[in-house]
Parts: structure tokens; sequence; C-alpha cells
């Protein structure tokens, strides 16, 4: 069985972030936002002294204050000083606050290096993840490797091996883990401005917070925002499709309507890319509600469902029928 694009990302999720000391080389992930080596990162200023980062992984995005910069997740650990060194770019004030949106490893990758310099803080399930990951790793990853070598995709092949590898050598301590952790919110003050962490109901996992800078009036939404891409719903870490629609009905009502958004992954967007996500969601489990109340089996609503209006979006070919799976069993 070919391993789904989520799969992948799900398997980087624990693996890639996690810390390769004295464990192998964190593999290439076969994401959408590789790009070429001399061209890994593009920064965009937004308004309030706030900053947009693309590189590979999850978006960045960093404030900076008049004696802090505070910085909103760090991609992979091989490219976090490059996250650093444009951080550097704009200025030299110290990094003191680095805060995950989740613990998938396109977002905490770069923990490692930053953890020398930034106070991590994260909500509490982040933590309990990371730290959890290599018994994840070898409770999951023998079966996932049979069926890997029985397919014959070496990349997976690969990419387990390694996990299992790392998951076997890996102390616990050296897993750069958020050491401030919190239950609902909390605010970080730099300056005069005030920057809000929030966890959301479970959305693209079970340990999402959105950070929203006050009077920038900027929003990064981790991964509870996937801009004009099929989002990934990571159920095996207490992702829900409706926990989606909670917490962007939740993020919305919070914030002003002319906000600017910086995703977890996408282009920078505005309220407008939100409720264009809340629409996408709330179709996937409209379509799977219907199908359920009609008495169609699952697998006969994904071997049918399709919902043409999104069909521009990345990862809608390889991504889409997981959400809709997701759906069908929180349905009804
Ligand atoms: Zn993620």
């Amino acid at each position: 069985m070919r391993r789904s694009i989520g799969a992948v990302l799900l398997l980087s999720a624990v693996a890639v972030g996690a810390p390769g000391e004295p464990g192998p080389a964190p593999t290439p992930t076969p994401d959408h936002h590789d790009r070429k080596a001399d061209d890994i990162f593009h920064l965009e200023p937004l308004p309030g002294n706030v900053y947009a980062l693309f590189g590979r992984g999850g978006n960045v995005g960093f404030f900076v204050g008049p004696d802090a910069v505070v910085v909103v997740d760090s991609q992979f650990k091989e490219i976090a000083p490059g996250i650093i060194e444009q951080i550097r770019s704009v200025t030299d004030r110290p990094i003191k606050y680095l805060v995950n949106t989740h613990h998938h490893g396109d977002h905490t990758g770069g923990n490692e290096v930053f953890r020398a310099v930034a106070v991590i803080i994260a909500q509490d399930n982040v933590r309990k993840r990371m730290l959890a990951s290599p018994a994840t790793i070898l409770r999951d990853y023998p079966a996932e490797l049979e069926e890997a070598k029985k397919a014959g995709n070496a990349e997976d092949v690969k990419f387990l091996e390694d996990g299992i590898a790392w998951a076997k050598k890996v102390r616990i301590e050296e897993i750069a883990a958020p050491v401030v952790t919190f239950d609902s919110e909390l605010r970080i003050h730099v300056g005069g401005e005030t920057i809000d962490v929030w966890h959301t109901p479970p959305a693209h996992t079970d340990g999402d917070s959105v950070v929203y800078f006050e009077k920038a009036n900027v929003l990064h939404m981790g991964d509870v925002l996937f801009h004009d891409i099929v989002p990934f719903i990571d159920v095996k870490s207490g992702g829900s499709v409706r926990g989606y629609l909670a917490a962007l009905d939740k993020v919305i009502a919070r914030v002003p309507p002319d906000v600017t958004v910086i995703p977890g992954h996408g282009h920078v967007t505005d309220l407008a890319g939100l409720k264009a996500e809340r629409q996408y969601i709330a179709d996937v489990l409209a379509a799977a509600q219907a199908a359920k109340t009609a008495g169609k089996s699952k697998a006969d609503f994904l071997k049918t469902v399709d919902l043409p209006a999104y069909k521009a979006y990345d990862g809608y070919k390889n991504r889409f029928k997981d959400g809709c799976a997701a759906a069908y069993d929180e349905a009804r």
C-alpha cells in the first residue's frame, strides 16, 4: 500500500524533529516546501515588527521587541542556524523565547539549536508527545516498515529504519522539548507588545496553539491553518475534524476582521483565509455526515467522495481522502 503524504508528514513529524545526537542525520522529507539549497528562506515583513519566514517545514513567525525577539516554530534542526541568521539580518536583539505551535518535527526540529539561547514554550501535550516519541516510534514503525518493504517503497523504508535507529539510541533528556508548558493560554510581554498563546480545541493535534501578536494584529496559526492546502488531521496525535471546526470558530471570534494571518503552511493570508479553511472542513464533514445518514459504508463513501471546489488545493490528490475518512469516523 502506498504511503499517503499525510502519513509521511506524520512520520516526519515524529522522527525528523527528534534529536539526532547520536542518532542518524535527519531524513529529508518529501514535503511541498522543499526548495533549492541556495533558496531556502524567504522573509516577509508584516505589521508591528512581526516577520513571516518561509523555509522548509512549518512557517516561522517572529517578533522583534525592544529587548527581546520572540520566535514561533523552529522548522528542522539542520536549517535552524539559517533561521537564526535570517533573524540576525533584521536585528541583533537577543532571541529569548520560542513558542512551538505543536509537536510535529517540521515545527520543532530546530528546538535543539534554539534551546541554547531561548526559553521554549508550548502547550502541555506538546512536551508529552515529544518525550513519548521514541516509544511511539518503537510501537508503530516496525509494522509500517514491514508494509513499506512489501510495497517496495525504498524512501519510506529508509525513513522508518532511521526513525527506529534513532528511537533505540536517544535518551529522553536529550529531546529538546518545551521547558515552560501551559494548559489553556499564556501571554508573553515584550516592550509594548502582548503575545497571546491560545491552546485551541484538538484540531491538527491535541497540543495545538495559535499565537496572536495583539498590537501588531498578526496571528500565527500553526497547523490549525493550511492555506489553500488540504489540512492534515493527525488523528493518531489526538487531531479531530470537528475539533478543527471548533478551533477555527474560536479563533475567528477572537481576532479583529483586519488581522494578518501566518498559516502553518502556505502563504500569508487574512480573515478570509481562515474562513475558507473553515468552509472546507465544514464541507468535508457535511459530505461524510450525508453519506453516513444515507447508510453508505466508509469504503463506499471514500470511493466516491469528491469536492470539486477544492481540486486546486495542494494535497487534494493524496491527502483529501484521509481527512474524509476521519470525518466519516466523527460523523454521527
Ligand atoms: Zn503539523
